[in-house]
């Protein structure tokens, strides 16, 4: 079978700084995949070259067995990538102007269709449709994002720290969430720093410095010593 996504040698960087030195990734569809890696490793960079938001200075991007590495960031979401950043939604806005931005692709008719089905599958959206974002809590302001981001029937669904500025109680939640919304074969891709989400995943790529320092299936991660060392405060 061949990946959903392929990255291969990418690098990029902010002016003449290089932040990401031949990067490689690849997710099969329906596969969930964390990304790793400390403050600044270069996580965000690399979402947003795979988004089409930062132009890669090198290398090769491939989706659905296309070449993507130079189409607009607005075709590559209309090709089935979905972006949430760390943002995730515009907290003035209601919950459902929130949601018919997730799919302003869509045609009318399709997009309210699929804000109904946000909302059945999430009801705590459901309640109050009109309030502002930002009078969500914390979990559900992200479980918005999730929804806005679901809106267009993505096929890969890509997450910048969906745990930011979360409590942890907050942080079961989400991770809830995104168990809920991984079925009907959509594909993931969560930077995180929190190890936690490792439980979410199938596979998991840690960056150090820019490089991929570790990838591999969860298991074999948790027993990787720089992994551990790093992230679960172990040996
Ligand atoms: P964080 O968890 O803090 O978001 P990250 O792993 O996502 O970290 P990046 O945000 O990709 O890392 O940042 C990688 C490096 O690039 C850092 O050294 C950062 O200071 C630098 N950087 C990021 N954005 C810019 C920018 N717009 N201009 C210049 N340098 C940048």
């Amino acid at each position: 079978m061949n990946p959903l996504l392929e990255m291969h040698d990418i690098d990029a960087g902010h002016d003449r700084l290089q932040v990401l030195w031949q990067v490689g990734l690849h997710i099969d569809e329906g596969e969930t995949v964390v990304l790793l890696g400390a403050n600044g490793a270069g996580k965000t960079t690399l979402l947003r070259t795979l988004v089409g938001l930062h132009p890669p200075w090198a290398g090769s991007i491939r989706f659905a067995g296309e070449d993507i590495a130079r189409m607009p960031s607005a075709r590559r979401i209309r090709a089935g990538i979905a972006y949430m950043s760390e943002l995730g939604v515009f907290p003035d806005l209601s919950i459902a102007d929130n949601l018919a931005l997730g799919g302003y692709f869509l045609p009318a008719a399709e997009r309210r269709a699929q804000q109904q089905a946000m909302f059945a599958r999430f009801p705590d959206l459901a309640r109050r449709p009109r309030a502002a974002a930002g009078s969500l809590s914390g979990g559900q302001r992200k479980m918005l994002g999730v929804a806005k981001a679901l809106m267009g029937r993505p096929r890969l669904l890509v997450m910048d720290e969906p745990s930011a500025g979360l409590s942890p109680k907050f942080v079961d939640e989400v991770i809830g969430i995104l168990r809920q919304a991984g079925g009907d074969g959509l594909a993931m891709l969560i930077a995180e720093q929190n190890v936690r989400f490792l439980d979410l995943a199938d596979r998991g790529v840690v960056l150090d410095g820019g490089r991929v320092a570790a990838a591999g299936p969860v298991a074999a991660l948790r027993e990787d010593d720089a992994v551990r060392r790093a992230y679960f405060g172990m040996l």
